[in-house]
């Protein structure tokens, strides 16, 4: 078992509730003894993009430093790929700060991590967790410190953890309710927490009029019978607004299925939710590109039996 310390990092989207699955992530390899309060950081130079939330967890674990690297990329790889918004790859940054006495000059595994004394975002948090750090704090500029702020305890510790099990049945609770009862918005708030479905306006008229990319699809998709002697379609929709990850080889207009088969994933809220052919058949069209933004109802293949 060896002390580690880690230094959590985050600017984009919620990255406060990216911090709070990333120290949840980090409960897996481990035991966490401690973890920081959120640390605020503007950004320097580039001023629109949204500031830096930074923290630091003290991680007790029998994972040796570069299985520990490499559990920390996975991770960071998983919460990057937090569906929903078009966030970049680098949602969240996890480094090793420290690994209990280690020294290494590795370039793939510094440590202690080579920044970590000339960086008041990395320090102050560990200081917190970790006293002996702060003479390294008080030893950086006061221009470095001052731009670092810990953000106020009702904004940071006292945020709920969310259980995203109960979270992902509120939305699928209301997606469906928003099906069935023809609404298009249904938002539900409580307490820091709040569950906004909406069903797209274009989404639904596309279910009455299905979309024609292509001319030689150029019949309506649906399920029930059309005019021309094509034969029925069963339109493929998204049931979670997500990003559309294609898989591999993927299908187009006019491939054929032998069996039932995964066509694509929406990713949402981090889950990857599979769309499947349903049967043997043939792919009439593909109305989405991959990494794609997708809504709920949104089509997304029309599937001939
Ligand atoms: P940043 O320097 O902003 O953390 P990255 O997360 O992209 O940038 O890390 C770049 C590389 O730094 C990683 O591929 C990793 O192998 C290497 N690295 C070296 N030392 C460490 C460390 N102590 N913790 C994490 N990554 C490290
Ligand atoms: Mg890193």
């Amino acid at each position: 078992m060896a002390l580690a310390r880690i230094g959590l990092g985050a600017n984009l989207g919620d990255a406060a509730a990216t911090l709070e699955r990333a120290f949840a992530a980090l409960e897996e390899l481990g035991d966490v003894r401690a973890r920081s309060s959120l640390y605020r950081s503007e950004p320097w130079g580039v001023t629109d993009q949204p500031p830096f939330l930074n923290a630091a967890a003290l991680l007790e674990t029998a994972l040796e430093p570069y299985a520990l690297l490499h559990a920390l990329k996975a991770i960071e790889a998983r919460l990057g790929r937090v569906a929903t918004y078009r966030w970049g790859p680098r949602a969240v940054d996890l480094d090793i700060l420290a690994y209990g006495d280690l020294r290494l000059a590795d370039p793939a595994l510094t440590l202690p991590h080579a920044r970590l004394y000339e960086r008041a975002f990395a320090l102050a948090p560990l200081a917190e967790v970790e006293p002996a750090y702060a003479a390294a704090l008080a030893a950086l500029p006061a221009a470095e410190r001052d731009g670092v702020q810990r953000i106020p305890v009702g904004a940071a510790r006292n945020r709920r953890a969310v259980n995203w099990d109960d979270l992902l049945g509120r939305v699928r609770s209301a997606a469906e309710f928003c099906a069935a009862s023809g609404l298009t918005r249904f938002r539900l708030n409580e307490g820091d927490l709040c569950v906004d479905v909406r069903r797209s306006a274009s989404a639904r008229a596309e279910a009455a009029v299905a979309p024609v990319p292509e001319p030689a699809a150029a019949s309506a998709p649906s399920s029930n019978g059309n005019a021309n002697h094509e034969p029925a379609a069963t339109v493929l929709r998204a049931e979670f607004v997500g990003i559309v990850r294609l898989s591999r080889p993927a299908v187009a207009a006019g491939s054929a299925l032998a069996e039932d088969r995964e066509l694509a994933y929406v990713e949402s809220l981090g889950i990857r939710n599979p769309v499947r052919s349903g049967g043997p058949g043939r792919v009439r069209s593909v109305f989405v590109g991959d990494g794609e933004a997708v809504e709920y109802g949104q089509p997304l293949f029309a599937i001939e039996a």
